[in-house]
């Protein structure tokens, strides 16, 4: 297991929800709470730029209030929702996904991880940001983005051909959230990759990391 000192968790955690204050991003699914919506909008951001998906996400949750709605869906209407953004096998995986849930779980999106992740379509990812942002528990995200940023603050490496799927670095995620704020770090973590700790030239001169971090000071 990856580990770093509790001092850096602190002030990680801190310098980064500051920094968040200040920079969030606004998004129609945020701060909904809403198990369904984070489903729906979570599935669309994968491999798909933030902006391109606000419209396909407000027109699946009007078209399709609910998991059974969704179960039911036309997937000709469903993948022509997709048809600004790609990826079409989404569409599909989302009605087996709410077909599952309508079957094993009366319609309801399970509320624990040994639950949801058995579910056909979810994999760590979607599993932990529906915990998270749909249930409000503490449960951490990893994504590329986040992996990213372990690299370059901590000098943490997975050897996995497939970091996301690495179960040491989504431990390691998971020891450093806060106790208290953790939706906010998760959505903080996410924008702060999005925009600052970016894949190609990073925003190292104006980052609050800038002094401390591994990757800006090696
Ligand atoms: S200093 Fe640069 S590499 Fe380090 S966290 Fe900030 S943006 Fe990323």
């Amino acid at each position: 297991m990856f580990s770093i000192l509790d001092e850096e968790i602190d002030m990680f955690q801190c310098f980064l929800l500051d920094w968040y204050d200040k920079n969030k991003r606004s998004f129609p699914w945020r701060y909904t709470f809403d198990p369904y919506k984070v489903l729906i909008s979570e599935t669309l951001l994968q491999q798909t730029n933030v902006e391109k998906i606000v419209e396909p996400y407000l027109k699946i949750i009007k078209s399709y209030k609910n998991i059974a709605e969704l179960k039911n869906a036309d997937i000709n209407h469903l993948k022509d929702i997709f048809k600004d953004i790609g990826l079409f096998y989404r569409a599909d995986r989302l009605k087996e996904t709410a077909d599952e849930i309508l079957q094993f779980h009366s319609g309801i999106i399970p509320d624990t991880w040994e639950k949801l992740i058995k579910i056909k379509g979810i994999g760590y990812y979607i599993c932990s940001v529906v915990l998270c942002f749909g249930y409000n528990k503490p449960y951490a995200v990893l994504d590329t983005n986040v992996i990213r940023i372990f690299d370059r603050m901590f000098g943490i490496k997975s050897d996995k051909k497939r970091p996301r799927d690495d179960i040491k670095l989504w431990e390691f995620a998971q020891t450093i959230i806060p106790e208290d704020r953790y939706v906010d770090y998760n959505y903080a973590v996410l924008d702060f990759g999005a925009s600052v700790c970016t894949m190609y030239n990073p925003k190292c001169s104006e980052c609050v990391f800038s002094n401390t971090c591994f990757y800006n000071n090696r």
